[in-house]
């Protein structure tokens, strides 16, 4: 099912004498999901990325703007009527019911044509169940089980009606680290089994990066990227957006271009012909550094990491405006630890450069 929101806005009224101006939550989204997709909505806490799964769900009305599904304008429909599956952080299974008797809730309460006859419901459950794995654990009492397992009962009684849109708000952020590497994997998997289109909000870049088809990069209630996940990671519009993907996160330097070169510092670091002269914002990826002890960048060397395969240089600068400069070098570079300062060269590809003021990319 194809989701489109058209100039969706919602405004909530300041309840705050101080800052009497309303709270926009989301600022005229414009976008399209495409059918079977898993896109996630990404941003710092108070972005907005809940108020528009709410307002996708209906738990929330829009102030402007539409939603439709395919061709259907839901926009004034119930949550009830609209065909989706919710699954929240806290998952909230009902503590007296078993696992079965859970994933039969949202069919029982089904009136009129789409009312189930009971053989058809223990069916219905008994296969959402198995999609995520939990049916040798129907006769279970949620307290009975992990919080991965609770998880994914709640995905279960998500999926039983086979909803059109299937929506996941922070899902994962209760389970504890292993559980949510393989809690996403499984949400992933179930997504691509179904081919259900799959919204899903979290504040975890890597998690999104990881699973989704598509990013909706947000921030104080505004769109700042949709993309791919590599792409959005290697062509960032703006200095948020390159902050705000990768770990560890992209080096940021105050820098000026003369007559196309970039200079950080006094050293003329990389040609970037075409940019207009003047103060700028640079960002630079770790592993966009790439050592040479004659290299036009120089750093002063703090310590160095090993990481296997990689290397982690830590390191100093005036202009960084980070307290630690990371640089990933591969482990065969000899790096003289006793000189105090390590040079590089940068590759064009992992360096941005924005405007100082707008934060826009130029580079
Ligand atoms: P988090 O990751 O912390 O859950 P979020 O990105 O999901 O954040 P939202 O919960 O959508 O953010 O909130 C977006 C903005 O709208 C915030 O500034 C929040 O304070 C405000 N907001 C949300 N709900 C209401 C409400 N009912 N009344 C007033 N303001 C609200």
């Amino acid at each position: 099912m194809k989701v489109v929101l058209k100039n969706l806005t919602k405004r909530f009224p300041s309840r705050d004498k101080n800052h009497p101006e309303d709270v926009i939550a989301v600022n005229n989204f414009d976008f399209t999901i495409e059918d079977g997709k898993l896109v996630g909505l990404l941003g710092p806490s108070g972005c907005g990325k809940s108020t528009t799964l709410n307002l996708i769900s209906g738990l929330e009305k829009p102030t402007a703007g539409q939603i439709f599904f395919g061709e259907d304008d839901v926009t004034k429909l119930p949550p009830e009527n609209r065909g989706i599956g919710l699954v929240f952080q806290n998952y909230a299974l009902y503590p007296h019911l078993t696992v079965r008797q859970n994933i039969l809730f949202p069919l029982q309460n089904l009136k009129g044509k789409d009312k189930m006859s009971k053989p058809d419901m223990e069916k219905a459950a008994l296969e959402a169940a198995k999609l995520v794995q939990i049916d040798s654990l129907m006769a279970r009492k949620p307290s009975e089980l992990s919080g991965g397992q609770q998880q994914r009962v709640a995905i279960a009684r998500a999926l039983v009606k086979m909803p059109r849109v299937l929506l996941l708000d922070e899902p994962l952020s209760n389970l504890d680290a292993r559980l949510r590497l393989q809690t996403r994997e499984e949400i992933r998997r179930i997504q691509k089994e179904t081919g259900i289109t799959t919204i899903f909000v979290t504040h975890d870049q890597e998690e999104a990066m990881s699973i989704c088809d598509e990013l909706v990069v947000m921030k104080d209630g505004v769109i700042h990227q949709i993309g791919a996940p590599q792409s959005v990671y290697d062509d960032p519009k703006n200095l948020f957006v390159a902050m705000f993907l990768g770990t560890p996160q992209i080096n940021v330097f105050d820098g000026v271009v003369k007559a196309g070169k970039l200079y950080i510092g006094e050293e003329a670091v990389l040609d970037v012909e075409g940019v207009r002269d003047g103060s700028v914002s640079v960002g630079i990826r770790p592993e966009g550094f790439k050592h040479d002890e004659n290299g036009a960048f120089t750093l002063k060397l703090e310590r160095i990491e090993v990481m296997g395969r990689d290397i982690s240089v830590i390191a100093h600068h005036d202009k960084c405006r980070q307290a630690d400069i990371r640089a990933i070098i591969s482990s065969e570079s000899n790096i003289d630890l006793g000189k105090g300062t390590v040079s590089f060269n940068l590759n064009p590809r992992k360096v941005f450069v924005f405007d100082d003021r707008t934060d826009e990319r130029l580079f």
